[in-house]
Order: C-alpha cells, then sequence, then structure tokens
C-alpha cells in the first residue's frame, strides 16, 4: 500500500509538470498567434426573455492553435493577461467585433449591437478611451451598437478612475455592463455609484436556481434591484426551457445560453432564421 502511494503522488507530479510545461509553451505561443491570424471572433445571441428574438450579440474570442487545436479563451485569456498580450489582443478583439458589426449590418439591414468582455488590465490602461473612439471612427460603426463588458475585478485597485472613465463612455454613447455580477469580492453596494446599464448573472448563479431556492431568492433580488435602478439585466447560461420560463417569469430582460444558440461564426451569424423579419 505504501508504494501504490508513493506511485500515485509520482503519477500526480508526473501531471502537474506536465500541466505546467504545456502553460509554458501556450504562453510562448501566444506571442506568434496574433501575427499569425489563429483567432477569430464568434457570436452568441442575445434574446429577449419574452419573445426570444434576437436583440444582440457577445462577442467571443477563439483560438485556433496550430497543432493543440481549439483553446478555450478560459485558459488563454489569463496568459495572455500575464504576459501583457492582453493589449494587443484585446485591441484586435474590440476591432474585429466592430468590423464583423458593420459587415453584419450592411449584409442584413439590421442594427445589431454587440458586447465586447474587456479585460481590467485593458480597461484601467491609459489610451484604452482613445483606442475605443479610434476602434469606432475606422470601423464605422455607431457607438450606440457597442457595449463593454468589464467584471468587477476592474474595482480592485479603487472605484474613483473606474466611475470616471464609465462616465465619459456613456457621454459619447457607450454602455458598459457589469459581467458575472456577484461572483466577486464585493457586491452591491457599489452599484450604487457605477454609471452602468445593464448587469450579467454568472451561469454559475442562474443554473443554480432550480434546485437552490436561496439562490433564486437573490437572483430575484438583483433583478428587481436593478430595475430599480434602471438597469436591464442578462441571465447567462440558459439550456433549457424550464430556466427560460423561469427568468421570464422573474422579468429577467435578456437571456443568453445554448437553449437558444451557442457561439457563432459571422458567416452563420448573418443567416439565422430567429433574424428574418416576422419571426
Ligand atoms: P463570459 O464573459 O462569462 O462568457 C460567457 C461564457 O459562457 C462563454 O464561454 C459562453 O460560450 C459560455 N456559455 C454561454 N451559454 C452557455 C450555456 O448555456 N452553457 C454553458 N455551459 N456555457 C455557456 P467562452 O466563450 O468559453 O468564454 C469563457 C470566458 O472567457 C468568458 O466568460 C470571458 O471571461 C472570457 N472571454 C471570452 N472571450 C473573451 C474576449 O474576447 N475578451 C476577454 N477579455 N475575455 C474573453
Ligand atoms: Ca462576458
Ligand atoms: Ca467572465
Ligand atoms: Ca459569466
Amino acid at each position: 500500500a505504501k508504494g501504490q502511494g508513493r506511485n500515485t503522488w509520482q503519477w500526480y507530479r508526473g501531471q502537474r509538470v506536465e500541466k505546467n510545461r504545456q502553460t509554458l509553451a501556450l504562453r510562448q505561443d501566444l506571442y506568434t498567434a496574433l501575427k499569425e491570424q489563429q483567432f477569430e471572433m464568434h457570436y452568441q445571441p442575445l434574446v429577449d426573455s419574452l419573445s426570444g428574438r434576437l436583440r444582440s450579440v457577445e462577442a467571443l474570442v477563439r483560438w485556433r492553435h496550430p497543432s493543440r487545436g481549439m483553446v478555450s479563451p478560459c485558459e488563454f485569456i489569463p496568459l495572455a493577461e500575464q504576459t501583457g498580450q492582453i493589449i494587443p489582443l484585446g485591441r484586435w478583439i474590440l476591432q474585429q467585433a466592430c468590423r464583423d458589426m458593420v459587415d453584419f449590418s450592411a449584409r442584413t439591414g439590421h442594427d445589431l449591437p454587440v458586447a465586447v468582455n474587456i479585460s481590467s488590465l485593458q480597461f484601467l490602461r491609459d489610451g484604452f478611451l482613445e483606442d475605443v473612439k479610434h476602434t469606432l471612427a475606422e470601423s464605422g460603426l455607431s457607438p450606440m451598437l457597442l457595449e463593454l463588458e468589464v467584471t468587477e475585478s476592474v474595482l480592485l485597485d479603487g472605484a474613483e478612475p473606474v466611475i470616471e472613465l464609465m462616465q465619459t463612455l456613456k457621454a459619447k454613447g457607450i454602455r458598459v455592463a457589469l459581467d458575472d455580477f456577484g461572483t466577486g469580492f464585493s457586491s452591491l453596494s457599489y452599484l450604487r455609484d457605477l454609471p452602468t446599464h445593464r448587469v450579467k448573472l454568472d451561469r454559475s448563479f442562474i443554473q443554480a436556481i432550480e434546485t437552490d431556492h436561496r439562490m433564486a431568492a437573490i437572483v430575484q433580488a438583483v433583478i428587481t434591484m436593478a430595475h430599480n435602478m434602471d438597469m436591464s439585466v442578462v441571465a447567462e447560461g440558459i439550456e433549457s426551457l424550464e430556466l427560460q420560463q423561469d427568468l421570464a417569469r422573474r422579468h429577467c430582460d435578456l437571456l443568453q445560453g445554448n437553449y437558444f444558440a451557442r457561439p457563432m461564426s459571422l458567416a452563420d451569424l448573418k443567416v439565422l432564421p430567429s433574424l428574418l423579419p416576422g419571426n
């Protein structure tokens, strides 16, 4: 039994060494990935909770790694944040999303708002506002069609600069949504001061409400509170009709999840049937 314990330990240690090696390699590969055009943007629909109609999309980055295939953003976004690569990558993501939506409007005749995830590092960096203005001007996308998603980790170094930037963005017609709401370090109190127009409830919250009545109470309270502060609410991770109905009953405004549509390429988004008039 003793020998076996040791083998198990060595196996775990081997796994960890292998994992570290892969992470190092991946981090290295990030440096060339942008230049070699290995990233692509996918778009996931957000629908009206009552009608199920398409209202906007969230832009989600994908990495088509030459030998590893698709790598999840959960894996490479943190690495890009560690190396600073998130700055050029984030800039590319914003540009691509804006260009794609201009293309979408031209092809379909529909204007579709797009929500772009912005890493806290990117949001707080000097020059971010200039980047956004430049990207809008260059792409020709209306500021009204751009929404930025930030998580509450932008508040880690203090709320003042964040509030100021959000106010400036708002004055330019660019809205900011608070992503992964409730999963972070603080929660309710700072909402009062942040000029955000929308909160997004994380799927870990949403998927728990069917079995956890306390979680359901929290979700309900957030929806009511957000509405009282003139904010709208998005629920992520809707995977069933039951969840859609439950959240519609709770007056959640917008829903997102695999039950409606998975993230898809721009080409697929352009021919989405629910976009057709009368749907
Ligand atoms: P997030 O911002 O919370 O994005 C929502 C994630 O939930 C996406 O995962 C989406 O594919 C997934 N999802 C949506 N509906 C469902 C569902 O019904 N069931 C399940 N199981 N999952 C669902 P994804 O695309 O893998 O992205 C993971 C995270 O990586 C994102 O979480 C975000 O934090 C980050 N990320 C993705 N794209 C970007 C980006 O362009 N920039 C930055 N900075 N971060 C990004
Ligand atoms: Ca998001
Ligand atoms: Ca997130
Ligand atoms: Ca989330």
